[in-house]
C-alpha cells in the first residue's frame, strides 16, 4: 500500500490547501477511499463519510489522518530496510574479485580502480560496434564488422620480418586469410576446425580480402571481444584490452546483480530510468545502442541528481542555520556614492546591485553568486553593498584569494571612497573616510604580512567594532578574527572558496549575508549544478568603450617577430606577460620548465630587460613579492606558470604571450587575455601553439574571433566537457563520468526530481532513503569545494 499512502497523503494535503471543499480528487474523497485495499479500509479512522462532514470536522479529520499515514509509512518501510548498507560490498578492495591478483590490483590502481565500486563504475571510453554480422562473401572493405568462421589452418609466419600468425578461415560463402602481426603465440591457440568470431576492419591485399589483426574469440563462450558492441577501456602498461574486458565482464556479471538500487522507485519511474544493476551491465556490455543510451542516461542522472541533492542541502544549511540581520537599502547614501563615481553603472550592474540589496533586506541570509567577466565592474557593486552594510551599523568583510588581490581591492575601494567622500587619515593599514555617512568610516587591510602587534591591534579593533570594513585574504576567516557584528561577507573568486570556509564563516558568531564573486563565466547549466546552492546575479555587459584585445594565434616560426613586438612595447614603456605551457603531471615539473624558459628568455632573448618569474613552487611571499614588483613597474616582463591566472591588475601591461596555448581551455585563455587591456593602451594577446590538434585549432580560432566570455565558456563546454572546462582540481565538482553538463534536459530533470524529493524528506532521514543518503554523502565527501585549493 506504500503508493496508496503516499497518494492519499498528497490528496489530503491538496484538500487542505483548497479549503476542504472535497475537490482534491475527481469523484470525491469517499469514492476514492472506497477503492482502497482492505487492510487500510478496515481502519476505523478511514471508515467515515467525508462528504457528510462539515468544514471544521473535515479539517480535524485530515489533521488526524496525516500523522497516522506517516506512521503507517514508516512502519512499512522499516521492515524491509535493514539499517546496514546493503551495498557495503562495493567498498571491498578489488582483490576480492575473482581473478584479480595483487599484481593485477596494483595495475588497476594506476587506472584509479581500487574497489569493487570503482570497477563497476570503470566505464569504457567508448564502444566499437562489431554487432554487424556478415558472411565472408558480404564483408566490405574498411568497415567494422564481424564474421563467424571455421579455422582451417593456423600457423606461425614471418610477416615483414616479424614473427606473426597467419590463418585461413572459412564459412559457407568462402575462405579468407587472417593475419595477426607480432602475435606468433596465437597460432597454437587457434585450433583447427574450431569456430571463431572475428571482428575488425577488412582490407584488400593483392586483390584479396584480408582480416588484419582482428579481435577474435572462440564461439563457445558469450562474446565479449567480438560480434557485439565491444567496450574499449582506458589501459595502462601491463593490462591488455582483452584482459580488462574479461575482468570487467566477470565483475559485472557477479557483482552488478547484487546492487541494491538507491534511487526511489517513483523517481526511476517518473524519469523513465533503467534499474541500477541493469544500467551498470548495459554501460559495459550493451545489448544494443538503445540500452547503451539508457544506461548512460541512468548513470548520468545519478550523478546530477546526487549533486543536486548535495547542493540543496548546502543551501538549506546556510539559509536555515540561523537568521541574518536585515540590511536596509539606505538610498540616500547609495545615491551619493554612486553619483560620485566618474561613470554611471551599466544596466547589468544596476540589476545585480538591486538583487543584492533585496536579499540583504531579509532575515534569511543571502547566498548569492555575482558573476561577471574581468573588468565588468563587480568591485563597484560589491563596494556599494558593503557601504550599505556599514550604513546600517554592521561590519563588512571582503576576502580575496591572495594578499596582492586583497591589497588591490583595498586600494581600489579606498580610491572610490576618497572620491565619494574625503580621506581623513591613514594609520598603518587602516584608513578613515568622511563624507559618506554622517559618521566617519574605517576601512582596514588585514593580511599575513603585516607586523604582529599591528595585526593584534587590528584584530582588537575589529572585535570591538571600531573598524567598519575589512579587506583580507581567506585567512580572515581562518585566523582568530572575530567580528563585533559582521553583516556581509564578500568572497572573491568562487572556486577557491569551499563549503568548509563557509561554515567557518558562520562560526564567526554571526550569520552574515554572503556574496561570492567570480570572473569565470559559467554557463547557466553549469551554474545551476555547481552553484545551485547560490542565487545567481550576472553582469553580462562590459562598461562602454572597453577596448578589444587584439588576439592572434601564431605558428612557432613566428615567435621571433613576436619577441620583437614585445620588445617594442617594452621600449614604449609598457609591460608584458609570458605564460608558460600548462603541465599537468606536476607542479614541480611545471615550475622547472618555467624556470628553464625564464633563464632562456633572460639570457638569450631579453638580456637587457628586467624579467621576473612566478610559479607555483614559490613561497606565497616570494610569489607576491615578484607580482608586486611587476605591478609597481620594476619589471618589464613577467614570466609565469598558469598560476597568475588569478586577477592581478596591471593597467600598464599590454602584451600577453601564451606558450602552448592549445593546452588551455577557452575560458582560461580568456581569463589570461583579461589581464591586459585594462588601461588606455591598445593591448595584444599572442597565442603560440606547437602542433595543435584539430580541436585545439578550433579553440584558438574561436578565441581570435570571440571576445564574449560567456559565449566562450559555452563553446568550451561544448568542445571539452565540464571536467576539462574547470579542471577537476579546482572545480569542486564531484568527478563526472557519465553526465555531460551540456545536457540541459537531463540536468533539469535531475534538478526537478531532486527538488521534489527534497521537499518530502530534506534530511533523507526516511528509511527508504537511507541508501540514497549514503550515496549523496559519498559523492560529496572530500572533493567538493571542501578542502582549500
Ligand atoms: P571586476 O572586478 O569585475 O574585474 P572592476 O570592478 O575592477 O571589475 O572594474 C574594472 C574597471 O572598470 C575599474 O577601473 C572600474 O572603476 C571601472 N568601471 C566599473 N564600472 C564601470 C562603468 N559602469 N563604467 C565605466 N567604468 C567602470
Ligand atoms: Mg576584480
Amino acid at each position: 500500500m506504500g503508493v496508496n499512502a503516499t497518494t492519499l497523503r498528497k490528496i489530503l494535503e491538496l484538500e487542505r490547501e483548497k479549503g476542504y471543499l472535497d475537490g482534491a480528487v475527481i469523484g470525491g474523497l469517499d469514492s476514492y477511499l472506497a477503492r482502497w485495499d482492505s487492510a487500510v479500509k478496515d481502519s476505523e479512522l478511514l471508515a467515515i463519510s467525508y462528504s457528510s462532514l462539515d468544514i471544521d470536522q473535515r479539517r480535524d479529520w485530515i489533521e488526524q489522518v496525516l500523522p497516522w499515514l506517516d506512521e503507517m509509512d514508516s512502519r512499512e518501510q522499516k521492515a524491509p530496510a535493514p539499517a546496514l548498507n546493503m551495498n557495503e560490498f562495493l567498498d571491498l578492495p578489488i582483490i576480492n574479485i575473482k581473478g584479480i591478483s595483487f599484481n593485477l590490483a596494483a595495475k588497476f590502481r594506476r587506472l584509479g580502480v581500487s574497489t569493487v565500486r570503482d570497477m563497476l563504475y570503470f566505464f569504457p571510453r567508448r564502444h566499437i560496434d562489431y554487432s554487424k554480422r556478415k558472411t565472408i562473401a558480404q564483408l566490405e572493405i574498411g568497415e567494422e564488422q564481424t564474421v563467424v568462421a571455421t579455422v582451417w589452418q593456423a600457423r606461425e609466419a614471418l610477416l615483414g620480418g616479424r614473427r606473426s600468425t597467419e590463418a585461413i578461415v572459412g564459412d559457407e560463402t568462402g575462405n579468407m586469410r587472417v593475419v595477426w602481426f607480432n602475435q606468433p603465440y596465437l597460432a597454437k591457440q587457434l585450433r583447427t576446425n574450431s569456430k571463431l568470431a572475428l571482428s575488425g576492419k577488412v582490407s584488400l591485399y593483392k586483390g584479396v580480402k584480408v582480416f588484419q589483426s582482428p579481435e577474435y574469440e572462440p564461439l563457445t563462450e558469450e562474446l565479449i571481444h567480438t560480434g557485439r558492441l565491444v567496450p574499449l577501456y582506458p589501459l595502462t602498461r601491463g593490462l591488455s584490452p582483452r584482459q580488462v574486458r574479461r575482468l570487467v565482464k566477470e565483475t559485472v556479471d557477479f557483482w552488478a546483480p547484487q546492487l541494491v538500487d538507491f534511487l526511489p522507485e517513483e523517481v526511476s519511474v517518473r524519469a523513465r530510468l533503467l534499474g541500477l544493476s541493469e544500467a551498470i551491465k548495459q554501460a559495459h556490455y550493451p545489448q544494443n545502442e538503445q540500452l547503451k543510451d539508457g544506461a548512460r542516461k541512468r548513470l548520468a542522472f545519478d550523478e546530477l541528481f546526487l549533486i543536486q541533492l548535495g547542493v540543496l542541502s548546502r543551501r538549506r544549511d546556510w539559509r536555515e542555520g540561523g537568521e541574518a540581520r536585515p540590511i536596509k537599502p539606505e538610498r540616500q547614501v547609495l545615491e551619493r556614492f554612486l553619483s560620485s563615481l566618474p561613470f554611471a553603472l551599466t544596466q547589468a550592474q544596476k540589476r545585480a546591485l538591486e538583487e543584492i540589496l533585496a536579499d540583504l533586506d531579509k532575515v534569511r541570509p543571502m547566498s548569492r553568486l555575482l558573476q561577471g567577466e574581468v573588468g565588468s565592474g563587480k568591485t563597484v557593486v560589491a563596494t556599494a553593498a558593503l557601504l550599505t552594510t556599514v550604513a546600517n551599523g554592521y561590519q563588512g568583510a571582503f576576502m580575496a584569494p591572495t594578499e596582492i588581490l586583497a591589497e588591490q581591492h583595498f586600494s581600489n575601494i579606498s580610491q572610490l571612497f576618497a572620491e565619494a567622500g574625503e580621506e581623513k587619515g591613514a594609520e598603518g593599514n587602516v584608513r578613515t573616510f568622511s563624507g559618506l555617512l554622517p559618521r566617519p568610516i574605517k576601512v582596514a587591510l588585514l593580511i599575513g604580512s603585516i607586523k604582529k602587534n599591528e595585526k593584534r591591534e587590528l584584530q582588537r579593533a575589529i572585535w570591538e567594532g571600531e573598524v567598519d570594513m575589512v579587506l583580507g585574504t581567506h585567512a580572515l576567516i581562518q585566523e582568530e578574527v572575530e567580528f563585533q557584528r559582521l553583516g556581509l561577507a564578500i568572497v572573491d573568486e568562487q572556486h577557491r572558496f569551499g563549503v568548509m570556509q563557509r561554515s567557518a564563516l558562520r562560526q564567526k558568531g554571526t550569520n552574515p549575508h554572503l556574496l561570492v564573486m567570480t570572473a569565470t563565466p559559467i554557463p547557466r547549466s553549469l551554474a545551476l549544478t555547481l552553484y545551485g546552492d547560490l542565487d545567481l546575479s550576472v553582469i553580462d555587459e562590459l562598461p562602454p568603450g572597453r577596448q578589444v584585445v587584439v588576439t592572434s594565434w601564431l605558428d612557432p616560426d613566428y615567435r621571433e617577430p613576436a619577441y620583437q613586438f614585445l620588445r617594442r612595447e617594452v621600449e614604449a614603456g609598457r609591460q608584458a606577460f609570458i605564460i608558460c605551457p600548462l603541465i599537468e603531471e606536476s607542479e614541480a615539473i611545471e615550475a622547472k620548465a618555467a624556470t628553464r624558459e625564464y633563464e632562456r628568455l633572460s639570457e638569450e632573448v631579453f638580456p637587457d630587460l628586467r624579467l621576473g618569474l612566478v610559479h607555483g613552487r614559490l613561497k606565497t611571499g616570494e610569489k607576491e613579492g615578484v607580482m608586486r614588483r611587476f605591478r609597481a613597474g620594476e619589471l618589464d616582463i613577467l614570466v609565469a606558470t598558469p598560476v597568475v591566472e588569478v586577477g592581478i591588475d596591471v593597467p600598464n601591461a599590454t602584451v600577453m604571450l601564451i606558450e602552448g596555448a592549445d593546452r588551455f581551455g577557452l575560458a582560461q585563455l580568456h581569463q589570461f587575455r583579461g589581464r591586459v587591456g585594462r588601461g588606455q593602451q591598445q593591448s595584444y594577446c599572442i597565442l603560440v601553439a606547437e602542433a595543435p590538434s584539430a580541436e585545439g585549432r578550433e579553440r584558438l580560432s574561436v578565441l581570435e574571433r570571440t571576445h564574449d566570455g560567456f559565449l566562450l565558456a559555452e563553446e568550451d563546454l561544448r568542445l571539452r566537457g565540464p571536467g576539462e572546462f574547470f579542471g577537476t582540481r579546482q572545480s569542486g565538482l564531484p568527478d563526472l563520468k557519465m553526465a555531460k553538463l551540456s545536457d540541459l534536459r537531463l540536468l533539469e530533470l535531475a534538478r526537478t526530481e531532486a527538488i521534489r524529493l527534497f521537499k518530502q524528506d530534506p534530511e533523507l532521514s526516511r528509511p527508504q532513503h537511507q541508501l540514497l543518503s549514503w550515496e549523496v554523502a559519498r559523492l560529496w565527501q572530500g572533493g567538493v569545494g571542501g578542502a582549500e585549493a
